[in-house]
């Protein structure tokens, strides 16, 4: 079985424990690599490391341009590797090899776009009120930066975060998901083949408990970028406020995918499936309240059955499977546990609600009607092929039923009147709404969740600022002296 090490320092290494753990094929329900367990002694090197690289040797030596540089041509070697890197991903969380190779051709982007903003990092001279003096602003790398990824998109996500980062002059320590690390030990030899120094790009394999708490505890990390759950992302934050760390949290949603009665239904149909369906629902942006005006529910939900009854499953290796397997044997015993649950609540089952019985971790794609928003399957994230429907008369209890939730991520609204597009735009409570699409994101697009979905935004020029401090320098020319005790 193919083995993955750590990587510290440019260089690939057994954990400090000399242990590994297996991880698995969804698609087949066995172990296909294994990785090595990283411990609190090795994430204890990965941060010195990445210290050192941070503040002596090549990285430090660099200009912002040199930098910006070799992060573009970090992208262009991505491109060249990003068929093998898709299939790595496949096999290590079951999701379709079309999507993924999607995902990872558009990964570059990242690479190349806050490549080119590394040399526009700028400070400012700010006017004075003070006579005799001069004073200007510049922006430093915020630090060492610990990056902690989840398992459905594992090099997109963690793009998102190392491309600002590193742009800004940071260096970084990645801690993978457990159950994908793999791909993120693939992009780690890409870095020393693109010409980045070692150091720069750490990565500790091993469980959130070990290796995630270790480097989120550890006193030479500065900022810790995270993307998971809300229950670890709370934690994180606790922790990390000890030592005053900067966080950005991108955490999880129970989004509202809302239609009007006036809205084009083939495709808000069309909208509704993939919001749930794609990746087997497990997005952060998943639109797994599906919210249908009253007059317009019959004809939604028969289209919606219609296209989800036919949903191909199987090999997400082949280009014809539409449903892919659930990642981890865990989040496949919690999907259906949910569908127990919603059934229990009272919702009513109109399709699916069984693990599909063809080897791997399968559920089949399952609506609920008739669902109250106040139901745990309306409020609790599922991570999973499962919809609920919810019936709503007007534009009000639209905007009721959909802040309704202590999550805030993404929102998507169908409808056919403009000025209704806007105004629920403005009254929904979430980092992104979509008008008549559904799941569009973008480098140039700032993305994060309002309330329990997170703090802070990825992407976008703003996402670089998170990994900067500003310093403010004052320079006496010529200031008058005064009482000494005094301060002015
Ligand atoms: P998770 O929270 O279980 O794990 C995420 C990462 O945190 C893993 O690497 C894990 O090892 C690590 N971790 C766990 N405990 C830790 C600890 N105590 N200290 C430090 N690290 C720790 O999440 P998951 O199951 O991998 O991912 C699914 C979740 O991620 C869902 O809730 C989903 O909504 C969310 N998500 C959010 C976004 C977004 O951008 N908002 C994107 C994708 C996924």
């Amino acid at each position: 079985m193919k083995r993955y090490e750590l990587f510290i320092d440019g260089e690939s290494r057994k954990a400090d424990g000399g242990e590994w753990f297996p991880t698995d094929n969804p698609y087949l329900g066995t172990p296909w690599a294994e990785i090595a367990k990283g411990t609190a002694q090795d994430v204890d090197d990965a941060v010195r490391t990445a210290h050192r690289a941070l503040h002596t040797g090549p990285w430090a030596e660099l200009t912002a341009s040199a930098r910006g540089a070799l992060l573009r041509r970090l992208g262009d070697t991505i491109i060249a590797h990003s068929r093998h890197l898709a299939e790595v991903e496949v096999r290590d969380n079951g999701k379709l090899f079309t999507e993924m190779y999607g995902q990872i051709a558009y990964v570059p982007e990242w690479f190349h776009y806050y490549g080119g903003l590394a040399d526009k990092i700028e400070g400012t001279v700010p006017p004075l009120d003070k006579k005799g003096y001069f004073a200007y602003t510049k922006k430093e790398p915020v630090g060492v930066v610990a990056v902690i990824t989840p398992w459905n998109s594992p090099l997109l996500l963690l793009a998102w975060k190392i491309a600002p980062a590193l742009a800004a002059g940071c260096t970084v320590v990645v801690k993978p998901s457990e159950f994908t690390s793999a791909s993120t030990l693939e992009l780690a030899r890409l870095f020393h083949e693109a010409g980045l120094p070692p150091g720069v790009f750490n990565v500790v394999t091993g469980s959130g408990q070990d290796a995630g708490a270790a480097l989120v505890e550890h006193p030479l990390v500065r900022k810790v970028s995270f993307t998971g759950s809300d229950a670890t992302g709370r934690h994180i934050n606790q922790a990390a406020a000890r030592d005053f760390k900067h966080v950005s949290l991108e955490l999880g949603g129970k989004s509202p995918n809302i239609v009007f009665a006036d809205a084009d239904l083939e495709a808000a149909a069309g909208g509704a499936v993939s919001g749930i369906f794609a990746a087997t629902g497990q997005t952060c942006i998943a639109g797994s309240r599906l919210l249908v005006q009253q007059n317009a529910h019959d004809e939604v939900v028969d289209r919606l059955l219609d296209l989800a009854g036919t949903a191909r499953m199987g090999d997400p290796m082949d280009e014809n499977t539409q449903v892919g397997p659930i990642t981890t044997p865990a989040q496949y015993a919690k999907v259906l546990d949910y569908i127990d649950i919603a059934q229990q609540e009272g919702a009513r089952l109109a399709l699916g609600g069984k693990a599909a019985d063809r080897g791997g971790w399968f559920v089949e794609p399952t609506v609920f009607t008739g669902v109250r928003n106040s139901m745990r399957i309306a409020q609790e994230e599922v991570f999973g092929p499962v919809l609920s429907v919810i019936p709503f008369k007007d534009e009000d209890e639209a905007v009721e039923l959909a802040n309704d939730s202590r999550y805030g991520l993404g929102a998507g609204v169908w409808t056919g009147d403009i000025g209704r597009a806007f105004r629920m735009a403005d009254r929904i409570r979430s980092g992104t709404v979509w008008i008549n699409t559904y799941r569009a994101v973008s480098y140039l697009a700032p993305f994060g969740g309002f309330k329990d979905s997170g703090l802070g935004r990825e992407n976008g020029i703003a996402a670089i600022t998170s990994y900067l401090e500003d310093k403010t320098v004052w320079i006496n020319t010529g200031a008058p002296t005064g009482n000494p005790f005094v301060l002015r």
